[in-house]
């Protein structure tokens, strides 16, 4: 069990986000190699890495949950959190966020900017993290890292700055100059050596130091004079504007390598420990009292109150569940008490543990700014917030994506039904951004943020809990109604033998739009005695659960009883129940019978550039475009559209927009269903029902 100290100057902890695909995992199993902490170097490629250990990753060669690997680089410890690049495991990159200082944003020197990468930009730019970059796979066949580095300062600004320059790109790559120290690195086949700096850089280099002096001096007044009077900044000076840049957001200094071959990597770790802030350098949490919303600046100190956030669960049908936690004040100790802030409970802490990939290693307590996990806590969720008794503190809530993309859900077999409750309710612990509904039709929905995300759920149920589903497209809750008004006379009558049946009525039937079932009598003279009313009333409504033209429910519609008779034996409810059936069902097929479809208000967000594309498509589907709207950073279209036409959107609005689109829905009205496509739903009603369903 480790029981080091740990002394806030020497911690780091750093997201490594980025496009799907950009090498994030390879270079964390690297950097690990590099620092020491794993003895061989797992490979994505071949399903070894330390980072990608579940089957479902293994499969896809590529991350879907986040990992944290915690490791001892000469002292300072550094925790990296990989996460997946794919927006449907967005929430993943979200809860990183929340628990690290800064972020490693890591580019495919081959690949320009991607959608990934913007989103993940944005997350970290919003969090206000220190960020800087990594041109990734330098090696690679057609890499070009200066024109990756010219996309990243074309899309995200010149406050992103050159620390390195490349030597060579793809076949020819071979290390880099540092732009800092004006000196030059080589890859010799076993390590990086220092080599005079070639001869055809130097002009790119006095080009490209400009670039990183020029961002690096708005961080300081002095030097910023200096640098414009074209006196010399010297090396320390840079080196604290560095610093003090990239904490307060100022510049994001970019790096280059290629992680497969190991170039670049000791430098990123340097960059990471003298550039990235440690915890000591944050502004204080800012976390509030539960009850009042008092806020309360928490700073970093070990010695200080109790702050921890578990900002994720991870269930493991042996284990249990696991949580992982980011202290930012105080000390938690293994086997003690906390308190819950959010949920106002008690919980226990047992073992404590830092996390290394797949492994993991006990340890006593876990310090402010340290990220670690814990087992088998009882109330605890993601994202909520551990204190003491004492001085309960509350942080704010982590805020994650809303899924989108519904599927109805089934169990497999039989044995499956019995494990799904369960299961699907220990899998969404882990899934803050999927949940289970209840359609309109009655049945179970997984609404999640895409396809891949409700395949890797399924394969995880499977796996995890043993409960196997199948998933189909939810089916749209039409509607039937009436478009006319008509009187119609409903009579049931049985008095052959024995006690007979006599049921009479005469009922008026009109259109209710928006109204649903309305029922309702005028009858004078007691032609039809009061106590038969309910009775009428209930055979209306049975009448109406099975619509004339698919058996859809019929509404928006009001019945109205007018005259009947009666006979002073035969008459009961029941034979008044009927006659009212039949009643309805004869004066529908009387009242030009419609089918209805549900509407849904449909908020699209996306930048500005997609727009036309957007609502293009948004017409395609049926769609009323209602309005447009900013959000000062994206536009929102608001639109009427049918939910029949919105069961791919999620997967269809994504490849639109490149990941960058997201929508919300909710059922706002019904309308008829035209013409055309009602003699579709209706006859695949008649064949459904043909075959047998
Ligand atoms: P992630 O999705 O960002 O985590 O990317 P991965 O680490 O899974 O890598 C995606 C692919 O790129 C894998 O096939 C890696 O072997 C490959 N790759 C990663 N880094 C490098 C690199 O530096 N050079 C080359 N040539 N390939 C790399």
């Amino acid at each position: 069990m480790t029981t080091k100290s740990v002394d806030l100057a020497h911690l780091r902890s750093v997201v490594l986000a980025g496009h799907a695909g950009a090498g994030k995992t390879t270079l964390a199993e690297s950097l690990l190699f590099r620092a020491g902490a794993i003895p061989r170097l797992g490979r994505v490629d071949d399903g070894t890495s330390t980072l990608d250990y579940e089957p479902e990753e293994q499969k896809r060669r590529e991350s879907l949950s986040l990992a944290v690997a915690t490791f001892d680089d000469d002292g300072t410890i550094v925790t990296m959190v990989d996460t997946p690049g794919y927006p449907d495991f967005v929430a993943e990159t979200v809860s990183a966020v929340a628990a690290c200082d800064g972020v490693l944003f890591v580019v495919d020197a081959g690949g320009g900017v991607g959608a990934g990468l913007e989103t993940a930009v944005e997350l970290g730019r919003s969090s206000r993290m220190a960020a800087c970059f990594f041109i990734n796979k330098a090696d690679r066949e057609n890499a070009d890292p200066t024109a990756a580095l010219d996309a990243l300062r074309a899309t995200f600004g010149n406050k992103v700055a050159p620390l390195h320059l490349a030597i060579g790109a793809a076949e020819t790559f071979s290390g880099y100059v540092d732009l800092v120290h004006r000196r030059a690195w080589q890859w010799d086949g076993k390590a990086e050596v220092e080599i005079p700096i070639p001869a055809e850089l130097a002009a790119e280099l006095d080009r490209r130091r400009d670039q990183l002096l020029e961002a690096a001096a708005e961080a300081d007044d002095d030097v910023l004079a200096k640098y414009l009077d074209g006196a010399e900044v010297s090396d320390p000076e840079l080196e604290a504007c560095l610093r003090k840049g990239v904490k307060e957001s100022i510049l994001a200094p970019v790096l280059v390598g290629s992680a497969v071959r190991g170039i670049g990597l000791r430098a990123l770790l340097d960059a990471f420990i003298r550039y990235l802030p440690s915890p000591a350098d944050e502004p204080a949490t800012q976390a509030h009292e539960p009850k009042s919303g008092d806020p309360i600046a928490v700073p970093a100190d070990p010695a200080g109150p109790l702050l921890v956030r578990a900002f994720k669960t991870a269930a493991d049908p042996f284990v249990g569940r696991l949580t992982y936690l980011r202290v930012f004040s105080g000390t938690l100790h293994a086997q003690g008490h906390v308190w819950n802030a959010t949920r106002g409970e008690e919980e226990r802490i047992g073992q404590l543990l830092l996390v290394h990939g797949k492994d993991q290693e006990p340890v006593a307590e876990l310090k402010a700014g340290q990220i670690g996990a814990v087992a088998k806590l009882t109330v605890t969720a993601t994202g909520d917030t551990l204190s003491s008794r004492e001085l309960p503190l509350e942080l704010d809530p982590l805020r994650f994506p809303n899924p989108s993309l519904a599927v109805a859900i089934e169990p497999q077999t039989k044995a499956d039904l019995d494990k799904m409750g369960a299961a699907l309710a220990r899998m969404l612990e882990e899934e803050p951004s999927a949940r289970v509904d209840r359609s309109a039709t009655g049945e179970q929905l997984l609404v999640a943020m895409g396809e891949a995300h409700i395949a890797v759920i399924g394969e995880r149920l499977k796996r995890k809990f043993g409960a196997a589903i199948v998933t189909h497209t939810p089916t749209v809750p039409y509607r039937e109604t009436i478009r006319g008004k008509t009187q119609v006379e409903g009579k049931y009558k049985k008095q052959t033998g024995g006690h007979g049946m006599f049921g009479h009525v005469w009922i008026e039937l009109e259109a209710n739009p928006g109204g649903g079932i309305e029922f309702a009598e005028r009858v004078v003279g007691g032609s039809v005695p009061k106590n038969y009313f309910p009775g009428i009333e209930k055979g209306v409504r049975d009448a109406a659960a099975e619509g004339v033209l698919a058996g859809y429910p019929l509404s928006d519609f009001k019945a109205t009883l007018y005259d009947g008779s009666f006979h002073p034996v035969d008459s009961n409810e029941l034979s008044f129940k009927i006659a009212a059936s039949m009643a309805l069902k004869k004066g529908v097929m009387e009242c030009r019978p419609a089918l209805l479809e549900p509407i849904m208000l449909v908020s699209v967000t996306v930048p500005e550039r997609y727009m036309g594309d957007v609502n293009r498509d948004l017409n395609t589907r049926r769609g009323r475009v209602l309005g447009m709207d900013t959000d000062g950073t994206n536009q929102v279209v608001k639109a009427h559209v049918p939910q029949a036409e919105l069961f791919s959107y999620a997967t269809e609005l994504r490849s639109l927009t490149h990941g960058r689109g997201t929508f919300t829905a909710e059922v706002d009205s019904y309308e008829e269903v035209p013409a055309f496509l009602a003699e579709k739903v209706i006859s695949a009603h008649r064949r459904e029902a043909e075959a047998g369903h």
